[in-house]
């Protein structure tokens, strides 16, 4: 009988294999006592199962083939790095010695003192860090009470085409599987932005995440289908079922082979309406793709990332070599960076203390803009970068969480001073570098008229537009059902905002995820919507939709969607639109 289990999708894509059970095994750490006489021995089994594990770590990043992205590294490099900490490296030993106990006790209370610590932090970047603490620590854990390495850490032919199922996966796990050819991930923990759920997408590897308690339904090697796009697990499916979902599969496979033709053709609606298709980027990797996929340009470039996994933040030429290898890669394409955008679940360690304290409501707090401001020592060297970058490529300016005016003529104002000071030493910059506005706080929505007038363009972040005009946080599973892009309330906002931008006669894109969610993409086009960005991974899809909508036709429907009184039933009309979307 076929079982069938639904998670949380996170990344599409559809598989069907056997199954191979990850099994972290329960560590049993027991306390015992030492003598004194045993110390210096019990010091020394510890550092060594320390130096173990560096050992184990660099050889399974030896193993990351060349081609695969700098950040799946990076994350071995955090736990190579949390090997290095002396909270860590040293703590343990102070406890072995205050308790006079043994290694494996003295790492497992300092884990839970860690782990406390995390805990208590309810924010979403703070709790992954929590999962590789515990990830550090089973590893040099299992070296202390000499278990055999994991079985799925022995390279070889035994995982290819295996579906992977797992309460939760490690980084280093997640790398080493992708590597050994398995299908898919799913895991009964995790949430969307788990790291497992990040390296599928960046991998590419369909997988489903909050799987909860389904290896009690599952055993090795029994038939499996995962359905990336829906959540959903079929356990031991029935020959019919099986039959739908290799159909299904090789249409999709069809179907995202079809989208790579697209690459050079032009961006344009079926009625001869010109579309700007913009990439949004953030790591490295994310550089060269955006040409690869045929973007006009990058749309929004987060900046943020440059800050993660460090101590202190980046220096102005630090900003500035960055800005130049992305308009290296992006051979002239327009490069729109979005100025820093830190504070609530963007929490960092490369800005020192500057943003101080995670209070109760971080995201209606000191982020993004209102932290720059209050800390010009964090924000002008960004903006010195910025105009410096200004001469050697197109690059606009972009603002995050406006809320009033007064914000942006204090940046205007430190943009004069910047220039001045550039004059004054001989520096080239583009004088008529192009600064915008990311509408995405209600206020600023409402009143985007009184912005669109100051600025050059307007960018609508829905990710954060909906998080405050739902009132949610958009890190909080509770709520996270009431994260509605089709509620009338952010419906009206879209529209006005997009109305207000062209009444000014600027332009006017989108770069939240909504800009890239297939489903959506008729909708903004009726609603008056011309420039989207969206990650590159969608790019072509949303192309060919755009491709195929004549938006003279959708106004009907836009009349009938300005109507409606809740979000399911926009979402009821648009369900007649989609059908023919995979
Ligand atoms: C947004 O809020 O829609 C947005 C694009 O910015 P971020 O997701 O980085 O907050
Ligand atoms: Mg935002």
């Amino acid at each position: 009988m076929t079982i069938s289990i639904q998670g949380v999708s996170v990344s599409r894509g559809i598989a069907i294999g056997q199954i191979h059970i990850v099994q972290h095994d329960q560590l049993d750490v027991r306390e015992y006592s030492i003598r004194n006489s045993q110390l210096e021995d019990e010091l020394s089994r510890f550092n060594n199962a320390i130096a173990d594990a560096r050992q184990q770590l660099r050889a399974i990043r030896g193993h990351i083939p060349v081609s695969t992205s700098v950040d799946i590294s990076a994350f071995i490099d955090t736990h190579l790095l949390m090997l290095e900490d002396i909270t860590l490296t040293e703590e343990p030993k102070r406890i072995i010695k205050e308790r006079l106990c043994n290694a494996e006790w003295a790492l497992k209370l300092q884990r839970d003192a860690l782990v406390n610590v995390f805990n208590e932090m309810a924010d979403a970047y703070l709790s992954t860090r929590r999962d590789d603490v515990d990830h550090v620590v089973n590893r040099i854990l299992r070296v202390l009470l000499k278990q055999k390495p994991l079985l799925h850490e022995v390279p070889d032919d035994h995982l290819k085409n295996r579906i992977i199922m797992a309460d939760d996966l490690t980084p280093a796990d997640t790398v080493l599987m992708q590597h050994y050819g398995i299908a898919a991930f799913a895991t009964e923990f995790g949430g969307p932005t788990s790291h497992t759920a990040i390296l599928a997408r960046s991998l590419g590897i369909p997988a489903i995440v909050g799987l909860h308690s389904a290896r009690r339904f599952v055993k090795n090697d029994d038939l499996v289908i995962i359905d990336g796009s829906t959540g959903m697990l079929l356990v031991d499916p029935d020959k019919s079922t099986k039959s739908f979902y290799e159909k299904r599969q090789r249409e999709v496979k069809r179907y995202y082979s079809s989208l790579g033709k697209l690459k050079n053709a032009p961006t344009e609606s079926k009625d001869g309406i010109p579309i700007i298709l913009t990439a949004n980027i953030e790591l490295p990797k994310d550089f060269e793709t955006v040409r690869d996929v045929g973007a006009k340009g990058v749309g929004l470039y987060r900046t943020e990332f440059l800050y993660m996994n460090r101590e202190s933040p980046p220096d102005e030429e630090e900003h500035f070599e960055t800005y130049l290898n992305v308009l290296k890669a992006l051979r002239g394409l327009p490069l729109t960076i979005r100025t820093l955008d830190l504070g609530a679940d963007k929490q960092v360690d490369g800005a020192g203390s500057q943003i101080g304290q995670v209070r109760s409501n971080p995201a209606l707090g000191l982020r993004a803009i209102r932290l720059c401001l209050k800390e010009p020592g964090l924000f002008r060297p960004q903006l010195r970068a910025i105009l410096r970058a200004s001469a050697h490529g197109p690059v606009k300016i972009m603002i995050p969480m406006l809320t009033n005016i007064e914000e942006m003529q204090q940046v205007l104002q430190m943009l004069e001073d910047i220039k001045s000071d550039l004059d004054n030493n001989s520096i080239d910059y583009d004088s008529d570098i192009k600064v915008g506005g990311m509408i995405e706080v209600p206020a600023a929505a409402i009143c985007a008229d009184i912005f669109a007038k100051k600025l050059d363009f307007l960018s609508i972040g829905t990710n954060d537009l909906i998080q405050y005009t739902m009132a949610i946080d958009r890190v909080n599973d509770e709520v996270n059902y009431l994260y509605d892009p089709l509620h009338p309330a952010v419906l009206r906002l879209i529209t006005s905002i997009i109305k207000a931008g062209k009444k000014a006669n600027i332009p006017v894109s989108m770069c939240g995820e909504m800009a890239g969610e297939r489903e959506h993409t008729q909708l903004l086009l009726g609603l008056g919507l011309r420039e989207f960005s969206v990650h590159t991974a969608s790019l072509l899809e949303i192309k060919k939709i755009i491709n195929n909508t004549n938006i003279d036709e959708l106004s009907s429907l836009i009349k009938k969607v300005h109507n409606t009184s809740s979000g399911a039933e926009v979402n009821l009309l648009l369900q007649r639109l989609n059908t023919d979307q995979i």
